[in-house]
């Protein structure tokens, strides 16, 4: 491709991006194809000849948008948000065209002293404190494998690295049922085991994990011969949000010299408004702590932002210096591969420039007050409908209902029914978890371009939805009493 078509195309790209979102509410939200349409209608061999771009650029709109689940759409309420903006677009596409491997400080200084600088700004837009340093991971699964190698090489002082963990006394690592699933790969990752992973129970109305049982499991695994090495807590799980009481439990994971890492993945950006920093209290307390601003702080997909207190600790465990990687003649300078798993590295550190400067920490902190507004807001419906039960409060800007008429017989399938439903509806797009044994639906609110009317749109779209249902009315089992019409 020549300079002027390369031009001409990079124009024509920037159009569709700008008229996709435009349009994108009209869409369905999830993809509505079928498994294997969208890889039948792809040739089984590719060209043995260069193909003309428009050719390739019709293709797009024909044979990969309608297999698109829109996750920048104003009515995707799944999952957890991985949320955009202009700006972040707008980074993408200059981080693209300078395509640089920024792996070494010598290899970029701009991108590494960059990084330095925005994740400085993180830390203390979340109000972390300025002996924490940060790295930009690719996603919090890597940086907490990062977290417990390094509180696995602390714990057995740095001889799993050199030996092996064969021969060495078990390490074990605790956490609630509440943690992402990442914790239970890292702890595979890193050679723990899954019987190494503790469980810890949960009380209260955040589902936090006891601080007293935590305790008692590690003096326990003490008196056993066992290695207590690190504590995982989360802050805003996946399932229903729930949150660690992490003063205690830092305390705990301190009075026993125990490595403290905090998931915070989705609820760290809310933590840029300081009235929602309760539930971060003792966070200061931890080793290392991992949110990802490419959830819900308005920055491209990849961006996790790790905070470590003790870089050593880390680069110790992480880094190698092999001669066809050292940097000659240049001490004091950071060398961001020895911070994570991958040697290669993006250029990340640009797209939170761009997005940080374009909308100031008041600009981000607007957009994720209305969100938590919301969620709020609409939760206090969920739970007036006589029809709909809010099972989980509002953490932030998630929770969990399910829909429970009168008479209703078996309520888990037809949530499940309810939610496929939905989802084949179009209007909007919501994921279920399991809570105390039951099938519940999540709703979440972290889109970018989510207004009120979005929101209510969906609990339309929900309350129609599920009004066509028409439930078995067998007046039996579980729905059988508990919501008479006394
Ligand atoms: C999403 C999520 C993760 C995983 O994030 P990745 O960046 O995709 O690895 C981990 N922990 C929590 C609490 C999450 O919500």
């Amino acid at each position: 491709m020549d300079e002027d078509s390369f031009r001409a195309w990079a124009h024509r790209a920037a159009d569709w991006s700008v008229d996709y979102l435009a349009g994108v509410a009209e869409r369905p939200v999830r993809a509505q194809v079928g498994p294997g349409e969208v890889f039948r209608q792809i040739p089984a061999a590719p060209p043995a000849a260069g193909e003309p771009m428009e050719a390739i650029f019709a293709d797009l709109d024909r044979l990969i948008l309608p297999g698109m689940t829109h996750w920048q759409h104003p009515r995707f309420f799944a999952y957890f948000p991985a949320n955009a903006s202009p700006p972040s677009v707008v980074a993408e596409f200059v981080t693209a065209a300078l395509a640089a491997q920024c792996m070494l400080w010598q290899t970029s200084p701009a991108a590494t002293e960059l990084e330095s600088r925005v994740t400085d700004w993180l830390r203390d837009m979340i109000g972390l404190g300025p002996d924490f340093a940060g790295v930009i991971q690719d996603s919090a699964s890597g940086a907490t494998l990062a977290a417990l190698l390094t509180a696995r090489e602390r714990a057995l002082a740095f001889a799993g690295n050199r030996e092996g963990l064969a021969g060495q006394r078990p390490v074990r690592v605790y956490a609630s049922a509440q943690v992402h699933s990442s914790i239970d790969k890292a702890v595979r990752i890193a050679g723990i085991g899954d019987a190494n992973l503790v469980r810890i129970p949960v009380t209260g109305p955040l589902f936090g994990m006891d601080p007293a049982a935590l305790d008692a499991a590690i003096r326990a695994d003490q008196a056993a011969g066992l290695l207590p090495a690190a504590v995982v807590a989360c802050l805003g799980g996946t399932s229903i949000g729930a949150c660690d009481p992490l003063e205690a439990v830092a305390a705990v994971a301190a009075r026993h010299g125990v490595y403290l890492h905090v998931d915070a993945a989705w609820a760290g950006s809310a933590m840029i408004c300081p009235e929602f920093r309760d539930l971060m209290r003792g966070a200061e307390q931890a080793d290392s702590l991992v949110f990802n601003p490419h959830k819900w702080l308005f920055t491209h997909f990849d961006c996790s932002a790790h905070f470590v207190k003790d870089p050593r600790a880390l680069t110790d465990t992480l880094g190698l210096r092999p001669p066809f990687l050292r940097t000659l003649e240049r001490e004091g300078v950071v060398d961001y591969n020895e911070w994570s798993i991958p040697l290669g590295r993006r250029f990340r550190a640009l797209k939170l420039w761009f997005v940080i400067r374009s909308y100031g920490v008041e600009g981000l902190r607007d957009m994720i007050r209305r969100h938590v507004a919301w969620a709020r807001a609409l939760a206090e419906r969920v739970a007036a409908h006589p029809d709909f039960e809010l099972v989980t409060g509002p953490i932030l800007s998630l929770f969990t209902f399910r829909y429970a008429p009168a008479g209703a017989g078996d309520l888990d399938a037809l949530n499940e029914r309810l939610v496929a439903r939905i989802n084949d509806d179009g209007r909007t797009y919501l994921t279920q978890t399991r809570h105390d044994g039951r099938f519940v639906i999540r709703f979440q609110i972290g889109q970018t371009t989510t207004t009120w009317r979005d929101v209510e749109i969906a609990w339309e779209a929900v309350q129609e939805v599920a009004a066509s249902l028409a439930p078995t009315r067998a007046g039996s089992e579980d729905g059988a009493g508990r919501r008479d019409p006394a």
